[in-house]
């Protein structure tokens, strides 16, 4: 018996072929006589209309078992579908039911459920519509990124998550202890601390790959990196979560131009991708989370991005007619308010704002002539704020020197990266993507914590 994903059968099956689905159980409805049951196995957003006639052995017993949430096989028949809504059904001649689901106590029941209560059932929001499109498309996305950096020949790194350096200065660490759980006593009250830290060394979960990608550029050129990144935000916003995912390409005999032109085009492949390989999904987002997903996947593909200094944003912040919560001015960082009046409002497109004063940028960015700015650039998307930071990187060994200590930052602890300045050193730039902003950005997602399985908040470690 042939064993098909729905998605596929729903996609190009035919009348009179045999075929056996596996999957759970999204509705039922019963007629006189035979009763139809929605089918979903995760691969798509449409069920699998199964069609279960009175005269399938034991069926008064089977039918009450299949409630909402109940994991079935069924083995049958593809007939063409009278009823509205699908092409083809499958007519059941077996059907095993394996674990139930009680109606009573099932949580996810037909009704539409608010994203608020899913969070607190986050081992079984997945098996929702909202969440089976998003954690599809987060695999799209995922593999539009691998495609697009090994077309151009950019190599996949791996870059530690356990490290001693603080990546960006900025002092948002977890630190890493180790614990032996077998020595610490669980009948009596005595606390004994059995904590360490890492062999005799501080060590932090990585808030960035960057300066490891680094290494590996300087000997293959092109890099990429992809994979979780932690930082401690004790904040409740909708776009930080504790741990994310970052790609963080990085380029030898590159500059800040070429950087904002791979950013640029990396960020229309994806979209594309996403919208040739899921469109079900894409205009689900656009029927019932945010109307504008479609024309935004399209002004981003089709449209080229606004490209301005931070000094002009400021002047044009400093004249907008809006009321901002922040002040702005020269020298202070953009917020996500200003970043999205940029960009939702003034240009209604993505914006790369470049050349940031050098006093709220990391050690690592290449100063300008100006000594004051530095060449680092922010892609502002709408109704997200920033979603891509990259520069190009201090290549001089004397001037990186200068800006470690002037960040009060220790030389001693970077020695290996000012090596990497000391040997064949070259200009060369990188950037970083948030991952889940991206899948925010392309599903019209309010809320970060939906677009990641198993969000890590202030509040949320438990699943
Ligand atoms: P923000 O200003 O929004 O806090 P950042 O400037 O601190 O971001 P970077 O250090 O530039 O962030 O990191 C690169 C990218 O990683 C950001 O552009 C953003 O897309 C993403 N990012 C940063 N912090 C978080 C977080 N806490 N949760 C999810 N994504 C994040
Ligand atoms: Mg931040
Ligand atoms: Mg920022
Ligand atoms: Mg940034």
């Amino acid at each position: 018996m042939v064993n098909r994903r729905i998605a596929e059968t729903l996609r190009s099956g035919q009348p009179d072929e045999s075929l056996l689905v596996q999957g759970w159980v999204r509705t039922k409805r019963e007629s006189k006589g035979f009763a139809f049951i929605e089918v979903n196995d995760g691969s798509s957003l449409a069920n699998l209309q199964v069609v279960i006639n009175q005269d399938l052995p034991d069926y008064e017993a089977i039918l009450k078992k299949l409630n909402t949430g109940v994991a079935v096989e069924v083995t049958g028949v593809l007939v063409a579908s009278l009823g509205k809504g699908q092409r083809i059904e499958l007519k059941a001649e077996a059907v095993k039911v394996y674990g139930e689901a009680d109606p009573d106590t099932y949580p996810l029941q037909k009704k539409r459920h608010s994203f608020e209560f899913l969070r607190t059932i986050g081992h079984l929001r997945s098996r929702t519509n909202s969440f089976g499109a998003v954690f599809r498309i987060r695999n799209a996305c995922s593999t539009a990124i691998h495609q697009f950096f090994q077309e151009r020949g950019f190599l996949w790194v791996h870059t530690p998550i356990i490290t001693a350096s603080d990546c960006e200065g900025a002092g948002e660490l977890f630190s890493v202890t180790s614990l032996d759980l077998k020595k610490i006593p669980r009948t009596d009250n005595q606390a004994v601390d059995y904590t360490q830290d890492f062999f005799g060394k501080p060590t932090y979960l990585t808030v960035s790959g960057q300066l490891e990608a680094e290494v590996m550029a300087m000997a293959f050129s092109n890099v990429y990196t992809f994979g979780p990144t932690f930082r401690a935000e004790n904040s409740n916003t909708s776009r930080h979560l504790a741990e994310f995912w970052m790609v963080e390409p990085e380029m030898a005999f590159c500059d800040l131009e070429g950087d904002m032109d791979l950013a640029e085009a990396f960020l229309k492949h994806i979209f594309k991708y996403v919208l040739e390989n899921c469109p079900e999904d894409m205009e689900f987002f656009n029927q019932r989370i945010d109307n504008t997903v479609l024309a935004t996947a399209d002004n981003i593909i089709n449209n080229e991005f606004e490209r301005l200094t931070y000094t002009d944003a400021i002047k044009l912040l400093e004249k907008a007619d809006v009321k901002f919560e922040y002040p702005v001015s020269w020298g202070l960082d953009l917020q996500s308010e200003h970043e999205r009046y940029l960009a939702e409002q003034l240009f209604q497109k993505p914006v790369i704002v470049t050349d940031y004063p050098a006093q709220i940028k990391a050690f690592y960015m290449r100063l300008n002539d100006d000594e004051k700015t530095v060449r680092a650039m922010d892609i502002l998307a709408p109704k997200i704020g920033e979603i891509i930071g990259g520069s190009q990187r201090e290549e001089r060994l004397e001037v990186l020197e200068r800006r470690v200590l002037a960040q009060g930052l220790n030389p001693e602890e970077l020695w290996w990266y000012l090596d990497l300045r000391r040997y064949g050193t070259v200009p060369h730039a990188g950037f970083g993507l948030g991952f889940e902003r991206l899948v925010q950005f392309i599903t019209g997602m309010g809320n970060i914590r939906d677009v990641i399985p198993f969000p890590r908040t202030p509040q949320n470690a438990e699943f």
